[in-house]
């Protein structure tokens, strides 16, 4: 697609970026979309233009926005659930500052839209955990989690008070083949299937009946990109969106996986992420992201399972 967008994705190495630059690069022209991290990454140098930038160096990301007329920014960049909670402190630097260098940006220099993720973390331990409703209690016990939830509040405080035109997804635990995950509570749901084609067995840091919200990482992008597309009095959300996806617990993904590999087999060590997990929800009510700009998910658990199988069985030359 040509057009006169500029997009520029902050974090753009981790394991949404990689896939989402890809898609984005696949949708624009050329140079529209502009990969950065804050670490150098040579599979996004190859097929578009790729700098260095450092969230934390508002400097540095005001004069990138300018020099290169950005229309639209990805923030990306964050520590996630279970790395923050090893250092509380950077987490809450990198996921507020870095947000706020963001907002300051776009309502600055004019950007004309933003996308932040939030994360089913922002929910709690007094949230209802079966079929979370969009608005509910929310009392976050990680530092992810209130990073996430203060995220949501200044987003919105931005739409209201500064027409910054910032969308966003809370996004269930994301599974994909093309990229390794970046330190969450979610990541065991990606690591089974490479440990199932690898080694035949896997050892799981949660218990084997905790039902966590996932998603299939085609199924987000395609979400991200939707919401992003649609028109602005279609985002009627400005803090963030539900995201359902499927449900499902580590004993479920075994047997999912048993169907193609008969031999499988799957032992629990729950280490300290198990408490992360008990906090979030089960399940996820997206009814307004369905009603609002007309979000469908594609992939079940089994469909899902087929396919990461397929490709990492390809990836490992099997
Ligand atoms: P990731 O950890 O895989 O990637 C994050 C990227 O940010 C990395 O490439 C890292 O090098 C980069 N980064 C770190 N510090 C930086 C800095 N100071 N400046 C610039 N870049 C920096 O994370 P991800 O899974 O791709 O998640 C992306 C976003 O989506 C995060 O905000 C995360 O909270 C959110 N999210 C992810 C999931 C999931 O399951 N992956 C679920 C919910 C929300």
């Amino acid at each position: 697609m040509s057009s006169s967008e500029k997009i520029l994705i902050i974090g753009a190495g981790g394991q949404i970026g990689t896939e989402l630059t890809e898609t984005l690069r696949a949708k624009y022209t050329g140079t529209a979309v502009i990969a950065t991290d804050v670490r150098e990454n040579e599979g996004l140098s190859k097929d578009g233009p790729f700098f260095l930038l450092d969230v934390l160096d508002k400097a540095a990301i005001y004069s990138l926005v300018e020099r290169e007329k950005v229309t639209q920014i990805y923030h990306l960049a964050a520590l996630l659930s279970a790395t923050g909670e090893k250092n509380p402190e950077f987490a809450w630097q990198l996921n507020m500052d870095g947000l706020l260098h963001v907002l300051n940006a776009a309502r600055d220099l004019k950007v004309g839209k933003v996308f932040w993720p939030s994360s089913i973390a922002v929910f709690g331990p007094g949230t209802p955990a079966d079929h979370t409703p969009q608005d509910t209690v929310m009392d976050p016990n990680t530092v992810y989690g209130i990073s996430k939830l203060a995220g949501e509040r200044w987003c919105e405080y931005y739409y209201n008070r500064y027409k910054v035109d910032v969308r966003s997804i809370r996004y269930p635990g994301l599974i994909g083949y093309k990229s390794a995950p970046g330190g969450g509570t979610t990541d065991y749901a990606v690591d089974i299937f490479h440990q199932a084609l690898q080694k035949g067995s896997f050892t799981c840091f949660l218990k084997p009946d905790t039902a966590l919200p996932m998603m299939y990482m085609p199924d987000a992008i395609r979400a991200t990109i939707s919401l992003m597309d649609a028109p602005a009095e279609q985002v009627k959300i400005r803090s963030s969106y539900n995201l359902g996806g499927i449900s499902f617990t580590p004993a479920q993904i075994a047997q999912a996986i048993q169907k193609h590999i008969l031999s499988f087999t799957i032992d629990y060590a729950p280490d300290f992420r198990q408490a992360i997990a008990d906090s979030w929800p089960n399940s996820i009510d997206d009814v307004r992201a369905g009603a609002d700009w007309g979000w469908k998910m594609d992939y079940d658990l089994d469909s899902m399972t087929a396919d990461m199988l397929h490709h990492i069985a390809l990836q490992l030359g099997k």
